[in-house]
């Protein structure tokens, strides 16, 4: 799941950003509230973490901008300042959730599954098809109730193919889900993803196969290879 991160301390972007690729998200990090506006434009997020303090900027002001635009991913403030009044502005602004530094990073990445999971929110916890279960939030997949481990990226490949079950995903909208901007792709990056995890998905027994539609991209299906 692709999260933008807006924190302008380079140290705590850094902190945040390792916290959340090691829960699974993968994390786009920028510095300025500009950038930050400019990345909500390019590119879908599942949801977004904020500091409200930017150099060119107030995060609350960041929000509402994009509420107002119509962004409906979840957002998350986090900020030093203290007291109640923040708190208001902010969740009157368009933020979901209320985080307050210093804090632990299992907070953050529990509360940031717990707006991913709200009703409203674009993303349902559990996928599936045929006999495999995907559960989006504590990051497992199940075949037939069998655990199957699975390396991040091959996790975040079968995620993107299975909110898509049964439509082919263009190769590049799977190159931009998986990678974040500073991350480098190289060109079969994709395909060997891919190879790997229909190895995984037959040894496990699973009852879906990776379609490959050539030049175009792939898909997921119910049923054997
Ligand atoms: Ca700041």
């Amino acid at each position: 799941m692709r999260i933008l991160l807006v924190e302008d301390n380079e140290r705590l972007a850094e902190f945040i950003a390792a916290g959340l690729k090691s829960a699974g998200f993968v994390p786009d990090v920028f510095g300025t509230a500009a950038d930050a506006s400019a990345a909500f434009e390019s590119a879908p997020y599942q949801a977004a973490i904020l500091d409200l303090g930017l150099p060119d900027g107030d995060g609350l002001e960041l929000i509402k901008t994009q509420r107002a635009r119509g962004t409906t991913c979840p957002m998350m403030v986090l900020t030093a300042r203290d007291g109640i009044n923040d708190r208001v502005t902010g969740l009157n602004a368009g933020a979901d959730d209320y985080l307050l530094k210093p804090f632990a990073m299992e907070e953050l990445v529990a509360r940031l599954r717990a707006i991913l999971r709200r009703p409203g929110a674009a993303l349902s916890v559990e996928l599936g098809l045929g006999n495999l279960v995907f559960d989006t939030a504590g990051r497992e997949v199940r075949v037939d109730g069998a655990l199957v481990p699975m390396p991040r990226r091959e996790m975040e490949m079968l995620e993107h193919l299975l909110r898509r079950a049964g439509k082919v995903v263009p190769k590049r909208s799977l190159e931009e889900g998986l990678y974040g901007f500073d991350d480098e792709v190289s060109s079969n990056s994709v395909e060997v993803l891919i190879s790997r995890l229909r190895k995984r998905l037959q040894q496990s027994k699973a009852g879906v196969a990776v379609h490959t539609w050539r030049g175009i991209g792939y898909m997921l299906a119910d049923g054997g290879p």
